[in-house]
């Protein structure tokens, strides 16, 4: 069977993590203390300097069977500090959030979920080192023969390409399913163009990799490219999730091996990824690791809201933690002792059991002080190009101290539009104002329910 690495489209959950696209890490020093601004990060000292210690942890390989709290208040930063601790790790190390609440969905069982999740949070690093024939096009005739099928007109039986390589002008004979991907890319004599020697994808250089078009050369007819005159080796790498596998492989036409299975990521149509399909893969990706082909990423998977978990999603992720493909596990709550859910009247620290809390290292998170929280703003604003008036920043502060740090910050792309209409060229105060009126916080749209239950459908 041919292998093959087309490009992947992530099942990321993006839209969560864009809210932090400023978080470039944890901002910590080398002797182990915090930066008070650095990373993107802001405050909140103490449990960056924690995280720093976790990852130190993670690095040195102690960290396996146990997992973290973070404990604190909404809008400390939790998330934010979870995901710089996922970067400190590497560049390519998968972050996954997620909230306790998500496991009761109607359709699909608790422990599915989090499975889902936890593979989420697995990466897998595809080595493929690829011989590829790099030259400059010096012919390209495509040749016709009668339609086979003795129907009207002509068909195209090959085609034919002039190579200048290094070592020389080779002519070769190619299937002609590679002519629409040259004329698709407008490959011209003259070109550079790679062509790879065991799958025969052709690449026009300084393109984008994804049209990669795959060519059977099993066929004698057609000319294998000489193994001699390779005139390059290329390294592909390719870093997907044991979830991406899962999703490609659960395809109708899904393929034996996880390389073909991620071609097929390209055409999603959801089927069922089974228990029995998820061991498959991890089969498959253990003897790719054994061959040296892959190598396991543990990431991190973010459990927010944890006391929302009941009892049933516990025993599954403390056996989870201890399988020896598992990623780093960070829950997170605002609760102190509350009742274990689904154990009726077991009260527990933050809501988890016993067992699982000897586990857990738990790292406090303090609310902002003002300066902190204007900070922020100002780094977010940047983030997203927005120019905004000093003025315009401390209603946006007192906004955050008054609803929520999360709620001023998603205020900042209204007030971007009102500055724009109103004609100013940096966010005044008075845009801010405008926005705001608009657009509800949380807590006064709570709070308008509960003064005038009579004005809302029930
Ligand atoms: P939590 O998970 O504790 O609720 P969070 O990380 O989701 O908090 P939000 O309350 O959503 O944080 O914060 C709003 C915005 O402020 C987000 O864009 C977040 O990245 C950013 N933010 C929060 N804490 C910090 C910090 N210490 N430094 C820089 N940005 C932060």
């Amino acid at each position: 069977m041919k292998m093959k690495i087309e490009e992947v489209k992530s099942t990321t959950k993006t839209q969560r993590i864009n809210a932090h696209s400023h978080v470039k890490g944890l901002g910590v020093r080398e002797d182990g203390t915090a930066e008070p601004s650095a990373a993107g990060l802001v405050g909140q000292t103490q449990a960056r300097e924690a995280a720093g210690y976790l990852v130190d942890l993670i690095r040195t390989k102690r960290m396996s069977g146990r997992a973290a709290l973070f404990a604190g208040p909404p809008g400390t930063g939790k998330t934010a500090i979870a995901l710089a601790l996922a970067q400190e790790l590497g560049n390519k190390v998968p972050f996954c959030p997620m909230v306790g609440s998500e496991v009761y969905s109607s359709e699909v069982k608790k422990t599915e979920v989090l499975m889902e999740n936890f593979r989420r949070a697995i990466g897998l690093r595809i080595k493929e080192v690829k011989e590829v024939y790099e030259g400059e096009v010096t012919e390209l005739t495509p040749v016709e023969t009668e339609n086979p099928m003795g129907g009207y007109g002509k068909t195209v039986s090959h085609v034919i390409i002039g190579l200048r390589t290094a070592k020389g002008t080779k002519q070769l004979k190619l299937d002609p399913s590679i002519y629409e991907t040259l004329q698709k890319e407008r490959v011209e004599v003259g070109d550079v163009i790679y062509v790879e020697a065991n799958s025969g994808a052709v690449k026009r250089q300084g393109r984008s990799d994804t049209y990669a078009t795959e060519f059977d050369l099993e066929a004698e007819e057609y000319v294998p490219l000489p193994k001699g005159d390779v005139h390059k080796k290329k390294e592909v790498i390719q870093d997907v999730t044991l979830h991406d596998l899962d999703v490609a492989n659960a395809q109708p036409q899904g393929g034996q091996d996880i390389l073909s299975m991620m071609s097929q990521l390209m055409k999603p149509k959801k089927t069922e990824i089974t228990e029995k399909l998820r061991l498959e893969i991890n089969k498959v990706v253990d003897k790719y690791i054994d061959q040296g082909i892959a190598e396991l990423v543990p990431g991190v998977l973010f459990i927010d809201e944890v006391h929302m978990l009941d009892i049933e999603c516990f025993t599954f992720l403390h056996r989870a933690l201890e399988s020896r493909i598992a990623p780093i596990v960070i829950f997170a709550t605002n609760r102190g002792r509350c009742v274990i859910k689904g154990t009726g009247d077991i009260v527990s620290a933050h809501g988890i059991p016993r067992d699982l809390l000897d586990r857990l290292i738990i790292v406090r998170m303090k609310p902002y002080g003002a300066e902190e929280v204007s900070q922020i703003i100002r780094i977010r604003a940047q983030t997203e190009g927005i120019k905004i008036d000093d003025e315009a920043l401390q209603e946006l502060s007192s906004i955050a101290e008054k609803a929520s740090l999360r709620y001023a910050v998603r205020l900042l792309t209204p007030s971007y539009v009102m500055a724009q209409q109103n004609g100013n060229e940096s966010v005044t105060a008075e845009d801010v104002k405008e926005a705001a009126d608009l657009f509800i916080d949380a807590k006064t749209s709570a709070q308008m329910l509960a003064e005038n239950p009579h004005t809302f459908m029930k």
